[in-house]
């Protein structure tokens, strides 16, 4: 068979689909031989068409009964197929799989992921919630098989190229950027008003809804400090926050004579995607040449801790270690996820992720159970923490009803 096999976890989401984009563009280096999705089975059923590959992996039998019908339908082959987490890391393992792309949204890719990087395969890595949850025993099952871990996130991968052939005690700090996101501008009222619908206009990049939401609260940025510190090795006091709205700076490097290195280029995933691929190669792609001229200015402003509190949050966490990190973000799983329900107001997804930490009580990461039995039991506080305030929040409108 031809060419580096590639296994992608998530393979209908954006990230997913940009991907297969990518290998496509680049010939017969590479080969898609597993897949795992959720439940889009039209677009899934589409890429097993187009790329065959051995193995696929659904969310659970319905979908699989689903893509059994979609593929028949449309004269397709059928791959062997498999369902739920034992699936996803079947896909992550894959004997013909040289890299893995790891590209699932939240808690879900954390096992498939370590157990790729257990058995030695390259894991580029899209999922910054598996750093975060698992940062210690991640890093260590790469150490220790001798897999590489490249960042796909833009802001590390660009971090990525920055450190190529720089000694890491000439490195003073690492400057993450981020775009602001839709509510840059707007005042504490405006974003404790905002829709579902404002919040998921963001105005550089096309994700998943997860992430939009996440970029919005600007907590994208806490995680992703967290994400810089596990890859790099730096502290949080070493790692910087900038908010610069045109995107084209995807973050920086500070050196201890302070001269800065920063990576540029225009706003498409497919870049990080191939760098990850194709490293330490680089490779000629399609992608329109940065217009630095055309652009004119590039602007860059202090982030508001004040307005997104849920910087301050994941920096207090990182701080502390141990599985505050995890506690956080399933709190912020669980309480996104209610905000896009409606059952709470975007400013409140904070007072949740804050309700949780503070009652968390933190350990260290020794192994698996415990990452996992503190994502169960954050996300359990963090949904009575919802009913409680859905419930406050019905009294104040039945009162504010009964003195009209
Ligand atoms: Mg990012």
């Amino acid at each position: 068979m031809k060419g580096r096999g590639i296994a992608v976890l998530g393979s209908t989401g954006s990230i997913g689909c940009n991907t297969l984009r990518v290998v496509e563009s680049l010939g017969d280096q590479f080969k898609i031989v597993a897949l795992g999705a959720g439940g889009n089975i039209a677009k899934l059923a589409e890429q097993i068409e187009r790329h065959e590959p051995e193995l696929v992996s659904v969310k659970s039998e319905e979908s699989a009964e689903e893509l059994r019908g979609e593929l028949s339908r449309r004269g397709v082959r059928r791959p062997r197929l498999l369902t739920g987490e034992a699936g996803m890391i079947e896909v992550a393992t894959h004997e013909r799989a040289d890299c893995v792309v790891s590209a699932t949204v939240g808690a879900v890719g954390f096992v498939p992921t370590l157990r790729a990087l257990e058995a030695g395969k390259r894991v580029a890595l899209a999922n910054k919630e598996t750093l975060v949850m698992a940062g210690e025993l991640i890093t260590r099952a790469a150490r220790d098989s001798g897999a590489e871990l490249l960042p796909i996130d833009s802001e590390h991968n660009a971090i990525h190229q920055c450190l190529r052939g720089e000694k890491r005690a000439e490195v003073r700090r690492l400057v993450l950027t981020a775009s602001g996101g839709p509510f840059r501008t707007a005042d504490k009222g405006q974003i404790s008003e905002a829709t579902v619908a404002e919040a998921m206009r963001h105005p550089t990049w096309e994700m998943g809804a997860k992430v939009t939401i996440d970029s919005a609260t600007l907590m994208n940025k806490g995680l992703e400090v967290i994400e810089a510190h596990w890859l790099f090795g730096f502290t949080g006091d070493e790692i910087a926050i900038i908010v610069h709205p045109e995107s084209i700076v995807h973050s920086m490097i500070e050196l201890i004579d302070g001269s800065v290195i920063a990576q540029m280029g225009v706003t498409d995933m497919c870049h990080a995607i191939q760098y990850a691929l194709t490293y330490p190669e680089r490779q000629k792609n399609l992608l329109p040449p940065l217009n630095l001229a055309g652009l004119g200015a590039l602007h860059f402003e202090a982030p508001d801790m004040e307005r997104f509190p849920c910087i301050t949050l994941a920096y207090r966490a990182l701080e502390s270690g141990g599985t505050l990190p995890a506690a956080m973000n399933a709190a912020n799983e669980v309480a996104v996820g209610a905000f896009i329900d409606g059952r709470i107001r975007m400013t409140e997804i904070p007072i949740v992720i804050e309700k949780v930490m503070k009652g968390h009580e933190t350990r260290p990461v020794t192994n698996l159970e415990v990452v996992l039995e503190t994502d169960k039991a954050a996300r359990a506080s963090a949904h009575s923490i919802i009913e409680m305030l859905d419930a406050e929040d019905r009294r104040h409108e039945s009162g504010v009803r009964s003195q009209n």
